[in-house]
């Protein structure tokens, strides 16, 4: 008897292969495929999937869960989309290990523009600690990589200095005992200190280590690196060259304006391919990008951690010196939006832009962002135009890219990325604009990134692989977030199972937390 039967849809099975017509069976946490007449099949559950599309549940490289999600386990603005495993501990920000409870405390608040800054359901200091609060306790599945802030912070703390040969081996052993605890390799976010504070000779390093022990990289590249276009790119192909390690590219489009800038890009990434390194990137299909606000601050506010932020922003001298060298991270601050206030007197300014707040408040707008950042214990959170709309399908096409959606969950005005990345590609790149075909699509979002993760029992639907499958109209698929109105929930997702569980029954949610905390095995 089976738990579950998916009957009369048209099975994608995640590999890149046209679909065909057949039934799932899904007994425990596994599946099965019914070929055949159905008449013998006993089940306690029949879904009829005519008309639907049956396929892996979706793999997203790039969440920002890793604090959220504690506090609203059941997820809703992800798993609606299809989603059934997400990575955290991207760019450089992961929250595991600190040995230091208040490291840890300063960490979440430098970060809780971008991650947030939840009640959290209790305290951990390990790997394994951490992945314990997920397990079985989340509706997706949770992968974890290894942030190199949390490396550096726990090594050498929180200062703008180069690492000691003293430092590389204590940075080894935190890695040693976080792969050993599961994470799935190293990322970088090159923007975000103290781990942007690691030169490239400490990255390579570090990534040899990781390497041997499995992993891979995974890095938000050092923009404003060399010639701020493909000197970030060359840098971490560099370290993949240098040290042996798979590099992966996150959220990888292009946001320098540069006529033939995007093919530029792409040829880069295609020529290191294509003389065997191994290389992936991911993509979202949104032109809208989000980040905490404090990333316009200069690195030197940083040297110390969140207290040195807080001190400059206080201080007359420190203020003049940021209204001279801060400048915004988009043509102009007026294309730059706030959100994510928690003071009362501030909600005033969701989906404002900083032009806009700067003018009411009569303030400079450097001004207007540290007073409010000191108001609000550094949590505010920015929405703008990040990427070159007429190349991003380039991006999000592409044979060596999967999808990341790095989905924002704070705030009121977030991205549409944070609810409609993946039904976007079903609806406008699939079906309304052809741009790629749905097996296709559903690769990039399945077996792919299953494959750049390692985990080998998901991201195919086939006999023995685990239940996370996701169920969707291919017709009716729609994302209706957008700027104004960006927390919709997608049209089309009927049924979302985790490990043999329904979460998503007829498009609502049904409550049930059966995610689990994945881990690297060699
Ligand atoms: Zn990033």
């Amino acid at each position: 008897m089976l738990d579950i039967l998916i009957a009369n849809g048209l099975i994608i099975d995640g590999t890149g292969n046209p679909g065909y017509y057949g039934a799932v069976g899904v007994q425990d946490d596994k599946v099965s495929i019914i070929r055949g007449s159905l008449e013998d099949v006993e089940a306690r559950r029949v879904i009829d999937a005519t008309d639907h599309v049956v396929c892996p549940g979706f793999i997203d490289m790039h969440s920002h869960a890793g604090l959220v999600i504690l506090s609203e386990p059941e997820h809703h603005p992800k798993v609606r989309q299809g989603i059934t495993t997400e990575l955290i501990g991207v760019d450089g920000n992961s929250y595991a290990p600190f040995r230091s409870h208040d490291d840890f405390l300063a960490f979440v608040e430098i970060n809780s523009g971008l991650d947030g800054n939840p009640p959290l359901p209790g305290q951990w200091s390990t790997v394994e600690q951490y992945l314990n609060m997920f397990d079985r306790k989340t509706a997706v599945n949770i992968a974890y990589i290894l942030g190199n802030s949390p490396v550096r912070i726990n090594a050498m703390g929180w200062e703008d200095k180069p690492a000691t040969s003293a430092d590389l081996a204590n940075m080894k052993a935190i890695i040693r005992e976080a792969m050993e605890e599961g994470a799935f390799g190293l990322s970088t976010g090159l923007e975000y200190p103290p781990g942007n504070y690691a030169d490239t000779d400490e990255l390579v390093e570090l990534s040899r280590y990781v390497a041997d022990l499995g992993g891979f990289y995974h890095t938000h590249v050092r923009y404003k690196d060399g010639d701020r276009f493909l000197d970030p790119f060359n840098e971490a192909l560099d370290i993949g060259r240098r040290s042996g390690i798979p590099v992966h590219i996150t959220h990888f489009f292009q946001s320098v304006p540069i006529r033939g800038g995007g093919r530029r890009m792409l040829q880069l990434v295609e020529d290191a391919a294509a003389e065997g390194q191994d290389v992936t990137f991911d993509s979202y299909p949104y032109i809208l990008g989000s980040t905490r606000i404090t990333i316009v601050f200069p690195d030197w506010t940083h040297d110390g951690g969140p207290a040195k932020v807080k001190e400059v922003m206080r201080s007359d001298e420190g203020r003049a010196r940021l209204r001279r060298e801060v400048t915004p991270r988009a043509p102009s601050w007026g294309d730059m939006w706030l959100t994510y206030f928690k003071q009362p007197q501030n909600h005033q300014y969701e989906g404002l832009s900083v032009a806009e707040v700067a003018t009411m408040r009569n303030q400079h707008p450097v001004d207007a962002l540290c007073d409010l950042l000191l108001e609000e214990d550094l949590q505010t959170c920015y929405v703008a135009a990040g990427s070159n709309g007429n190349t991003l399908p380039a991006f999000v096409t592409h044979p060596l890219s999967m999808v990341g959606s790095d989905a924002v969950l704070v705030g009121d005005f977030p991205s549409p990325r944070t609810y409609g990345c993946f039904p976007v590609i079903l609806a406008e790149y699939v079906r309304e604009e052809q741009q790629m075909s749905l097996p296709n699509a559903i690769r990039k979002m399945t077996s792919f990134p299953a494959q750049r993760l390692g985990i080998l029992d998901r991201g195919i639907l086939r006999d023995g692989m685990k239940a996370d499958i996701t169920v969707f109209h291919p017709k009716n698929v729609h994302a209706p977030a957008n700027r104004a109105n960006p927390k919709q929930f997608p049209i089309g997702i009927e049924y979302v199972i985790v490990n043999g569980t329904v979460v998503i029954d007829g498009g609502e949610h049904t409550g049930a937390l059966p995610g689990r905390a994945l881990k690297h095995r060699r």
